[in-house]
Formats: C-alpha cells, sequence, structure tokens
C-alpha cells in the first residue's frame, strides 16, 4: 500500500519515514506539507514523485492519486479531525496519530466520516502492536497471577519549553502532558487489565506557568468494574515510564512501557520479558495494512481511540473541580 504522511514534523521525520524504509506491506509513497522548504529534501530522501506532494489546500486532490491508498495524520492534536475526514472523503484510509483528537464528538465525526466513505481508521496506539505489551495483554485474560487487583502507570519527559510558541504548550492546537503523554498511561491501564473504567479522578499542575499554559503534571485515578483502581501519572516535568500489575497471586511491571524500544518487563515471580528487537512503527503501520489488505478490522480502530478521548474529557472536567469523581457510566 502506498502511503502519505500529512505533517512532517518530528515523528514523521525520525520516526515513520525511517521505519516505511523496513515496511513489508506498506511504502512511503507521498506527502504532505504547509513547508516548501520540506519538499526537496524529502524527495531526495525517499524519492517521492512530484504527482504525490501536496499542501494543505490541495491535499483533497489526493482523491485522484491510484499510488496513495493511505492517509496517516501526524499532526498537531487539533488538527487531527479535519484532516482525517478530509482524507476519508478524498476515499483513502486513514491513520491517524494518538491523542485521536479533542472531543469525543470529534472522535465520533471521524469515525462516521471513515464508515460514510468505507475507508478503514486506524489509531496510531503502537504499544498495542508491541510484542511484550501484547504478551501482557494476553494476561489480562489468562490471569496466570490470579485477577488483576490494581495496576500502576506513569508516563512523561522532561520538558525544557525551550520553544515557547510550539503548539505541544499551548491549548488551541491540543498540547499539554494529558493530551502528548498522558493517553499512554490511560490506554496501558485500559489494555493491561481489558476493564473500562467507571469513574474517574483528577488533578492538575502548572509549576512553570511562565511556560506552560497547559497541563505540565497531570495525575488520575480510574475505578473499574469489580473495584479495581488504577492511579496514573503523566508530566512535562520529569522522565517516568513504568507500568505496574499488582494480582492475588503476583504481579508484574514493564520499564519502559512506552519507549520506542527496549520496552521489557518482569514479574514478581522472577519471569523476564525481553525486548522486542523489531522496529514498533513499522509493525504498527504492517499489522494496519495487513487489515486493509485481507479486509479485517484493524487492531486499534478509531472507537479504541475514543474511548479514551471520552475518559480524557472527564480528567478535565474533574481537575478543574477540584478533583470531582466524575462517573463514566
Ligand atoms: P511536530 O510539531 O514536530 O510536528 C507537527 C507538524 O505539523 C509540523 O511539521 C508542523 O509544521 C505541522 N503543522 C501543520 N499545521 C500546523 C499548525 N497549524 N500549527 C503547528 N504545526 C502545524 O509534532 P510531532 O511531535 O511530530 O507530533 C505530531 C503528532 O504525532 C501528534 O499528534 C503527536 O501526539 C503524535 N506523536 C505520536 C508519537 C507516537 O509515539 N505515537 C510520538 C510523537 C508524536
Amino acid at each position: 500500500l502506498g502511503v502519505a504522511l500529512v505533517g512532517l514534523g518530528y515523528y514523521s521525520r525520525d520516526l515513520l519515514a525511517p521505519a516505511l524504509q523496513v515496511t513489508e506491506h506498506c511504502e512511503l509513497k507521498g506527502i504532505v506539507t504547509g513547508s516548501p522548504d520540506k519538499i526537496p529534501v524529502w524527495q531526495a530522501n525517499y524519492g517521492i514523485e512530484d504527482h504525490c506532494v501536496y499542501n494543505y489546500n490541495n491535499m483533497h486532490e489526493i482523491a485522484n492519486n491510484d499510488d496513495i491508498d493511505v492517509v496517516y495524520i501526524v499532526l498537531p492534536n487539533a488538527l487531527h479531525k479535519k484532516y482525517s475526514i478530509l482524507a476519508a472523503e478524498a476515499g483513502k484510509h486513514v491513520w491517524c496519530e494518538k491523542p485521536m483528537a479533542m472531543t469525543e464528538d470529534e472522535c465520533m465525526a471521524m469515525i462516521k466520516a471513515c464508515k460514510e466513505n468505507k475507508v478503514q481508521l486506524s489509531i496510531g496506539y503502537r504499544m498495542q502492536h508491541e510484542p511484550v505489551t501484547q504478551k501482557i495483554i494476553s494476561w489480562a485474560r489468562s490471569k496466570p497471577y490470579g485477577a488483576i487487583t490494581s495496576l500502576y502507570a506513569e508516563a512523561g519527559f522532561y520538558h525544557g519549553g525551550r520553544n515557547k510558541d510550539h503548539w505541544k504548550l499551548h491549548k488551541k492546537l491540543g498540547g499539554g502532558a494529558m493530551y502528548d503523554m498522558g493517553v499512554y498511561p490511560l490506554n496501558a491501564v485500559r489494555y493491561a487489565s481489558q476493564l473500562e473504567p467507571i469513574s474517574v479522578k483528577a488533578r492538575m499542575e502548572v509549576k512553570r506557568p511562565d511556560i506552560f499554559k497547559v497541563d505540565e503534571t497531570t495525575y488520575f485515578d480510574l475505578e473499574f468494574k469489580g473495584g479495581v483502581r488504577a492511579s496514573c501519572k503523566t508530566s512535562f516535568a520529569e522522565s517516568i515510564n513504568l507500568l505496574k500489575v499488582d494480582c492475588e497471586k503476583g504481579g508484574y511491571e514493564l520499564s519502559p512501557f512506552q519507549s520506542y524500544s527496549g520496552v521489557k518487563g518482569k514479574t514478581k515471580d522472577g519471569i523476564i520479558l525481553k525486548p522486542f528487537q523489531g522496529n514498533q512503527q513499522a509493525k504498527q503501520m504492517d499489522d494496519d495494512a495487513l487489515s486493509i489488505l485481507n479486509n479485517k478490522p484493524p487492531l486499534v480502530p478509531g472507537e479504541e481511540g475514543m474511548k479514551d478521548i471520552r475518559i480524557v474529557e472527564a480528567i478535565f472536567q474533574s481537575a478543574a473541580q477540584n478533583g470531582k469523581l466524575i462517573s463514566l457510566l
């Protein structure tokens, strides 16, 4: 399948384009960019043909390009909805980066557009394609240590805020720790438990208000059916990367649990989960390409991205009301 990347920033440039050089079932064919200076560099690096280069004003013309089957949205979060819908209306399958969108309503509109245009919609939750992660997901079902009793997950990095204008530091384009990194612990406690939360409480903190016009650190606690609880943290103030699962008869943890490589784990009784040696992004895109080629539902459909965004909205609501318990039922 031919893939066009929309938005040629950090993630497209450093991770997705290189990964598309090692994928087996899809390849980089097109680009959509608002920065003309990037075009010759990308064309030279990846042999992208002139008829596969678009900007945001003529992107709809991708509809007439048979070399492109999939459009991958790698834009600031607040633009995911608009360009996913544009891609679906051009009749192309849509891969969209996490977080899926800003609100549940936006997610619903994206799902509807993809259904109406009979194209697949897959969200870039690479961890769900990662083999060590898949092992512990299988344990939520097989329960080797008995039922899960509680979970803890935290993900963050130290953001120096050098470029104060960057969209990740501002609300308007979907910045903030919760949207950027918080969906990792949120998604992790859901995939690791295979449970859906029934309520959430949250608290947000900004210690460097000169830099962050958004949440710098967010704490959130989820309660699942049957009394299972999860505590989560996300931050732009420190480097954290841990997923812990406690069970009736033991437990396990992954640390790191969401890095691009080296995701590894151990159980309380001494089993070591060794890191996957392949390329995560390539595996994700090959899995998603095969779903399209075989006409099977993708591993991480829009509905999965939307479940998280619904909870993210409740997290913002709770934090705005001093940590009030918000029901998700
Ligand atoms: P980035 O800022 O490096 O790149 C964003 C790109 O969008 C830039 O090329 C920018 O020029 C372009 N753009 C188009 N319109 C814009 C506008 N109006 N304002 C600002 N920029 C605009 O960001 P990034 O880190 O590459 O993140 C892009 C997306 O990828 C985000 O949704 C992010 O959450 C996601 N991401 C996912 C992972 C992952 O591991 N799955 C990792 C990093 C980023």
